[in-house]
Parts: C-alpha cells; sequence; structure tokens
C-alpha cells in the first residue's frame, strides 16, 4: 500500500506525485496595480501555506486602503479608453488570455493544488480548463452585445470591485473577470487570503498579453483590504462570491449608495434519491456531490435525501465506496480528498461534526490514517439526522454529508426546500416527468438531473434566498455587467 495514501480496500496504487520542477513560484509577490507589480504602500506581507503540510509557499504584499486607492484610480483612468474599444478588439484580449491558461494549464494545476490543496486530478481536469473556457466563452460575446440585449443599448457599468474565496481560486477569477472585460468594464479583484497564488499568476499573463494597463489590477490581502474595495466610493459594481456572512456586511455596507452588487454565497444543497435511480450511478453522483473538492463547494450536495424503500441499500453502497477513496496527497493523480484549505477551515468542520454528535446523530468515517502534518478531515455521513439538527440547516463547507429518508415527492420537496439557502439541487430518477415536477418546485437557482457539480461556461449559477443573487455564466451573466438608458 502507498505510504501517502492510507485507505483499506483490495486495490494498493504506487505514488504518482505530479512533478514540481516545472513551475515558477516567487518568494514574493507585490500588487499588480496599472499594469505593473508594486510594493504595498505600507510595506505589509502576509505568508501563504501549503495546507497538506503547513509549510509556507511564498510572501504576499497585503493592500490596504491606501493601495486599493491607487488600484481604483488606475481602474478608472483605463476605463475611459477601455469601454470604448470596439467589442471585437477587446474580444481578442480575452481570447489571448484564454489561450495563455490554456498554454500554462500544467503549471496553474499544480499551484492550485499546492496553495489551495484540492486533489491534482480535479485542479487539472475541471478548475483550469473550466477557467480557460470562461475566458474563451465571453470572449465570444464581446462583439456580439448587442444580440444579447436586442433593441437596447449595452453600457458598461465602469469599475468592477470583486472580491472572491479560496474554493475554486483561479475559477473564481475567471468567472469574475471574463464578463466585466467583455462588457467593457475595468477590474478590480482580490483573491482569498489563502490562495492568492494562481490569480497572481493570472496576473502575469494578463502582463504578457498586452491587456491595456489598469485594465485589470489585482490586489492581495484580506477580508480588510476586502472592505475598502466594497467602501471605495469610485467603485461602481461590486461582484462577491463568499459567506453568507461577509455577503449580509457587503449589502450593508453599500446600501444607500448607487453601486450594483451581485452575491454568490453559502447553499445547503438537497441531493435527492428516488427509488427507480441507477443506485450505482447515484452513489457515485452522492460522492461527486459532497466530496468533489472536500465539500468546499457553495453548492455541494451536502443533504442527502433518500427514498425509504432503497435507503439501506444507498447507505451500505455508500460506505462501501467511502473505503476506497483515497484521502493523502493532494499532489498525487491518484488522491480523491485532498487537504483541508485552512486550520481555520478544519476547526470549523470540526465545530460541527461535535455538534453533529452532541445533537446525537450516528456518525460513519471510514478507516483512514490521515497524514501527520496538514489539515486533514475523513468523510463523514451523519446518519439519523432530522431537519431541526443544526448540521442539516448551517453550511458546514467540508466533506461532511447528512443523511435523511423520505417516503412521497411532496414531503422530500418540503424538506429538500425548508433551508434558508437555495443555490443548488440534484434529483435522481429514471422518469424525465418526476425531474421535470422536481424542477419547479424545488427553490434553488442550479438543479442537476441524474448529475451532479457540473458547470458550464454557458450555464447560468446563481442561487436563491439567503444564497444571493444575480448570474454568472452564459447570457444571464453578462446582464450584471451593463446598464441601460432606457
Ligand atoms: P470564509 O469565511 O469561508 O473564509 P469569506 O466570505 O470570509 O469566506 O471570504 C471570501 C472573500 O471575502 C475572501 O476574499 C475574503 O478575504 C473576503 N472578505 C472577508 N471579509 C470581508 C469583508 N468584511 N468585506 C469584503 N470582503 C471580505
Amino acid at each position: 500500500m502507498s505510504k501517502n495514501n492510507n485507505f483499506k480496500a483490495t486495490w494498493t496504487y504506487a505514488d504518482a506525485p505530479e512533478s514540481t520542477d516545472h513551475i515558477q513560484i516567487k518568494k514574493q509577490y507585490e500588487l499588480f496595480i496599472d499594469g505593473r507589480f508594486v510594493k504595498p504602500i505600507k510595506g505589509k506581507y502576509f505568508d501563504t501555506i501549503n495546507p497538506s503540510n503547513q509549510e509556507k509557499i511564498a510572501s504576499v504584499a497585503e493592500a490596504t486602503s491606501e493601495d486599493v486607492d491607487v488600484a481604483v484610480k488606475a481602474a478608472n483612468k483605463a476605463f475611459k479608453s477601455w469601454s470604448k474599444l470596439s467589442g471585437k478588439e477587446r474580444g481578442k484580449y480575452i481570447y489571448r488570455i484564454a489561450r495563455l491558461i490554456q498554454e500554462r494549464a500544467r503549471e496553474f494545476a499544480v499551484i492550485e493544488t499546492l496553495d489551495g490543496g484540492k486533489p491534482i486530478r480535479e485542479s487539472r481536469d475541471i478548475d483550469i480548463p473550466l477557467a480557460a473556457n470562461h475566458f474563451f466563452y465571453y470572449a465570444g460575446w464581446a462583439d456580439k452585445l448587442e444580440y444579447a440585449f436586442p433593441n437596447r443599448k449595452p453600457k458598461p457599468i465602469g469599475v468592477a470591485g470583486q472580491i472572491i474565496p479560496w474554493n475554486f481560486p483561479l475559477l473564481m477569477a475567471a468567472w469574475k473577470i471574463a464578463p466585466a472585460l467583455a462588457t467593457g468594464n475595468t477590474v478590480v479583484l482580490k483573491p482569498a487570503e489563502t490562495t492568492p497564488l494562481t490569480a497572481l499568476k493570472l496576473a502575469e499573463i494578463i502582463k504578457e498579453s498586452g491587456l491595456p494597463k489598469g485594465v485589470v489590477n489585482i490586489i492581495t490581502g484580506a477580508g480588510e483590504t476586502g472592505a475598502s474595495i466594497v467602501n471605495h466610493p469610485n467603485v461602481d459594481k461590486i461582484a462577491f462570491t463568499g459567506s453568507t456572512g461577509v455577503g449580509k456586511f457587503i449589502q450593508k455596507a453599500i446600501a444607500g449608495t448607487s453601486k450594483k452588487v451581485t452575491l454568490e454565497l453559502g447553499g445547503k444543497g438537497a441531493n435527492i434519491i428516488f427509488e427507480d435511480a441507477a443506485i450505482d450511478q447515484a452513489v457515485e453522483g452522492i460522492v461527486n456531490a459532497i466530496f468533489f473538492n472536500q465539500g468546499h463547494v457553495c453548492c455541494a450536495g451536502s443533504r442527502l435525501f433518500v427514498q425509504e424503500s432503497v435507503a439501506n441499500l444507498v447507505i451500505e453502497k455508500l460506505k462501501r465506496r467511502l473505503e476506497t477513496l483515497i484521502i493523502g496527497n493532494p499532489l498525487d493523480k491518484n488522491t480523491d480528498i485532498g487537504a483541508i484549505n485552512s486550520t481555520k477551515q478544519l476547526k470549523t468542520i470540526n465545530k460541527y461534526i461535535k455538534i453533529g454528535l452532541d445533537e446525537g446523530c450516528e456518525i460513519y468515517q471510514p478507516e483512514c490514517n490521515l497524514p501527520k502534518n496538514g489539515n486533514w478531515c475523513p468523510p463523514t455521513l451523519f446518519l439519523n439526522v432530522s431537519q431541526s439538527h443544526r448540521i442539516v440547516q448551517e453550511e458546514i463547507f467540508g466533506p461532511v454529508l447528512t443523511v435523511q429518508t423520505f417516503r412521497t415527492i411532496d414531503e422530500v420537496i418540503e424538506k429538500a426546500n425548508n433551508t434558508p439557502y437555495g443555490l443548488s439541487a440534484g434529483v435522481w430518477t429514471q422518469k424525465g416527468a418526476k425531474i421535470f415536477n422536481l424542477t419547479q418546485k424545488l427553490k434553488a437557482g442550479i438543479i442537476w438531473a441524474n448529475t451532479f457539480n457540473k458547470f458550464d461556461p454557458a450555464s447560468p449559477f446563481g442561487g436563491y434566498k439567503e444564497s444571493g443573487f444575480g448570474r454568472e455564466g452564459g447570457l444571464h451573466g453578462l446582464k450584471s455587467y451593463v446598464k441601460f438608458d432606457d
């Protein structure tokens, strides 16, 4: 058995680590403002850490409100000419960025995995290709805005302040930057403090692409830096993806201003398995819904509902499948579950596991020897839970699944909608009519049928209720970055 991959299974896998010798990481990163890398005015830096071994990777500049002001001024100045450039010309730059991401895909994937702890298989096959696709997709829209909004004259809003989380660092940067540029806006973007490296690599690519200076500014820092962007008077639009708590804070901060805002916040997605579903595929779907990216996914299927008649079978198969999941070195190509992104997040997850136990729920975790250093959490099931349990109601953002049963369609719709969130849901059944019935009655922005966690740049993504508002992706994603005279 491999020393990194401790799991109980009949198969053994040799170590298959992705090499790191092809990547370039600097010791220290500066702020990317007005087309240049500049030192932070107050000279402060913070460490970015590899969560799988707690080792420091690099020092990263911490932007204060003074740096934010310089970045916003640069974006404002650049807006004057960028907003007048033809869509065709804007599109060329966006295509160029997409192609440069493709060229450096391997380097991006390794850095994403080192900085964030996600398995290399996911950063290589999902995060980075999807990020490139997002730029390709919106490059295509840049000169076709009149078709997106027929008989109306869409205009860019101005400077977009964009704040992104740590679970899909490069992909979220792409979701934010690509539609903003396609519609003629300029950008000040802040990646999360635990995962700044791929956004800074993207800054290098943007510089290389020849994008006019000041059109995209990438500044690093934590919550205070984010708050300075939100509060800056010359930022015209805020696009935020992150926790519902910070989302509420942002709404309060901009109340009474003319700033536009889109918020993509937390979730507690229902994954519903009917008795007529293809059970083996559904079990794979359950695993993908909650254990993909260690469960650090706002649209994760974190609440499982199984029809009573097949509940024992599904739970049995699920437990067996969990035994085979490989947890360990994120850089190993066999790894299924990588490291928890930060010590802070691991504490949150452990807090909820304790709450579940204190609430009297039954826990199941496969036997696994977790690596000694770093942040780790085994895949976890909570059985015998009910709607009133906090682990069913609150977002955990980790590899923790609550399992409930149901008898009728009405019952499961009621239970699935009984949550403050409304981002995603999944339905597993062979009956098309059942799928259509549920997709109309489930209050969730994204509903997958016989699959889960599938993303496409052409498909709009966003939530209801405390999951936020506004849509990203597709034609809908353009709307948040334009205004109309009429
Ligand atoms: P988490 O709690 O899981 O770390 P957050 O919502 O705090 O998620 O983080 C998402 C992003 O929001 C990060 O880039 C973070 O730095 C930023 N952020 C945190 N607090 C604030 C704030 N008060 N105003 C603006 N941005 C913030």
